[in-house]
């Protein structure tokens, strides 16, 4: 009997790969081969991404999987490329930045059709590398592949990440750490930024191109409404930014650095830099280092999203009517605060809603920042609340030094839990499914860096492992669910990457 090779089981020379983005042009691309890594090692291999591109995940161990994943070989037959973008960084217009360490094989076509763009980052230099080095530290590229995954599970539209190439080779930064080089998945990496480098320059036949390849190829809805489909496309985008921002306040992610260039056009988190998952409750928290005047600390992301979009709207100014553009960009703050509200609502295990419900979670959020009550902790402990007082509710109130507050939201809280529907074990279900138990913390991405710069790469699978399932209880893991040692206190992060 001759079994049938599965679709998904193709070895990495038989991946369908395609030229993509790179065909649009050489004002959007440089043509570029990575830079080799010399004697590179695999120190991470996601197989279900491998499932996910059709790549049979036991490619792990065929050596020409780390050629290509170290930027040690290419695929033949497509050029590999750097594209070209600008961006709004910190607020002040840099007219030129681009993929400085990025470097893209090629599009692999996946069973089902879908097209993956495989980009290398810290590839090594480009045109766009102005005064750097081209590469990425181990310790950026773990903290990539760990956060893209987490939030991938978490449900949050992401980039991907298929593996890390490790090399002994030695770059600089505050220290000096070791090169490696991140195996990034994405439908498309086109950015905020690309559309402003063609509007800023003037070069509007560059600009419309762009703007109709990522109709064509991601919002081929919109491909019959005729000139009104740059409105549409650009409505779209501020209602997928809207969204993603009220999920990643949800479960308290911050991005650290959004700027316009790390801006998706399609609504996914990406650039993974000085991120960080909320601890101790605080809407002020900076989580970057590199960025001292807070401006994008947790508090301000849905406002910086709109103010994102609205620069994206200006680079669109060609192609739009500016009472189109007003239009779309006038749709974010609904979209966000519906959006919000209906995952909050989830949250607090609400099915329905209540004119009151808003202040309900505001005081909360009080109880919660007066007590610097660590964020994830909390959602998960609620769950076990019930309608009536039991012994449980000693597990929740011990998060508060002072109790009296949160026994006076408590009751509060039980008193609208009155007025739902349904019993206690259904909540509790539906809690424990939109609320994870495990989260990214600092700490916990900290010691898989540790331990991978001593060459040991297990916990960067362990932790995968178990942020990939972030709902469920796993009592064989339930120290990464620990509320952070004192140590992490110091742990600081930063743009240096
Ligand atoms: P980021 O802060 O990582 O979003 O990077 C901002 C810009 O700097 C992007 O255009 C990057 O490609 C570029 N960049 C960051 N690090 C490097 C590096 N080590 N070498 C070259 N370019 C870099
Ligand atoms: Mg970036």
């Amino acid at each position: 009997m001759t079994t049938l090779r599965a679709p998904s089981a193709r070895t990495v020379d038989a991946l369908p790969v395609v030229a993509g983005y790179d065909l649009l042009g050489e004002r959007f691309v440089e043509p570029r081969d990575p830079t080799a890594l010399p004697n590179p090692y695999l120190v991470a291999f996601n197989a279900g991404v491998a499932e996910l591109i059709g790549l049979d995940p036991a490619q792990a161990a065929n050596p020409r999987f780390l050629e290509l994943a170290s930027g040690n070989a290419r695929f033949a037959g497509v050029r590999s490329y750097a594209a070209v973008y600008a961006g709004h960084q910190f607020g002040v217009y840099v007219p030129q930045l681009g993929d400085g360490r990025a470097i893209t094989l090629g599009e692999v076509i996946a069973p089902d059709g879908e097209r993956w763009e495989w980009q290398l980052k810290g590839a090594g230099m480009t045109a766009y590398s102005r005064f750097a080095d081209g590469r990425a530290v181990l310790r950026s590229t773990v903290r990539e592949y760990l956060c893209s995954e987490a939030m991938h599970a978490l449900g949050i539209p992401t980039t991907r990440a298929l593996a890390i190439a490790g090399s002994d080779q030695l770059v600089y930064r505050e220290r000096p750490e070791t090169a490696a080089v991140l195996s990034r998945i994405a439908p498309s990496h086109v950015r905020f930024g690309t559309f402003e480098f063609f509007h800023h320059r003037d070069q509007l036949a560059e600009l419309k191109t762009l703007a109709d390849y990522v109709i064509e190829r991601f919002y081929p809805q919109f491909l019959q409404a005729g000139d009104e489909r740059f409105g549409l496309l650009l409505r779209e985008v501020v209602l997928r930014t809207a969204r993603l921002i009220a999920r990643w306040q949800t479960v308290g992610f911050q991005h650290g650095v959004l700027n316009t260039d790390n801006m998706s056009i399609l609504g996914l988190t990406l650039d993974y830099g000085p991120y960080g998952f909320m601890e101790a409750y605080d809407p002020a928290w900076i989580c970057n280092h590199s960025d001292p005047y807070g401006r994008y600390r947790f508090e301000m992301q849905p406002t910086i999203g709109l103010w994102n979009c609205r620069a994206l709207a200006v680079a669109l100014s060609s192609l739009v009517e500016k009472d189109a553009a007003l239009e779309a960009l006038a749709a974010y703050e609904p979209a966000y605060i519906d959006h919000l509200q209906a995952l909050l609502h989830a949250k607090f295990g609400l099915a329905q809603n209540a004119p009151d419900d808003v202040e309900l979670f505001t005081q909360c959020f009080r109880a919660l920042l007066d007590a610097r009550v660590d964020y994830t902790t909390f959602f998960r402990r609620l769950a076990e609340v019930s309608r009536e007082a039991t012994e449980e509710d000693d597990r929740i109130a011990e998060l508060f030094a002072d109790r009296a507050p949160w026994e006076a939201w408590l009751e509060r809280y039980r008193g609208r839990l009155e007025r739902e529907a349904g019993d206690d074990l259904a909540r509790r279900r539906r809690m424990l499914a939109v609320n994870p138990k495990y989260v990214l913390r600092n700490y916990l991405a900290q010691n898989a860096i540790e331990a991978a710069e001593r060459r040991d790469f297990g916990e960067i699978a362990r932790l995968a492992a178990v942020l990939r399932r972030p709902f469920d209880e796993q009592p064989e893991r339930d120290a990464y669910g620990s509320l952070p040692p004192d140590w992490a206190a110091g742990l600081e992060v930063s743009c240096s990457s």
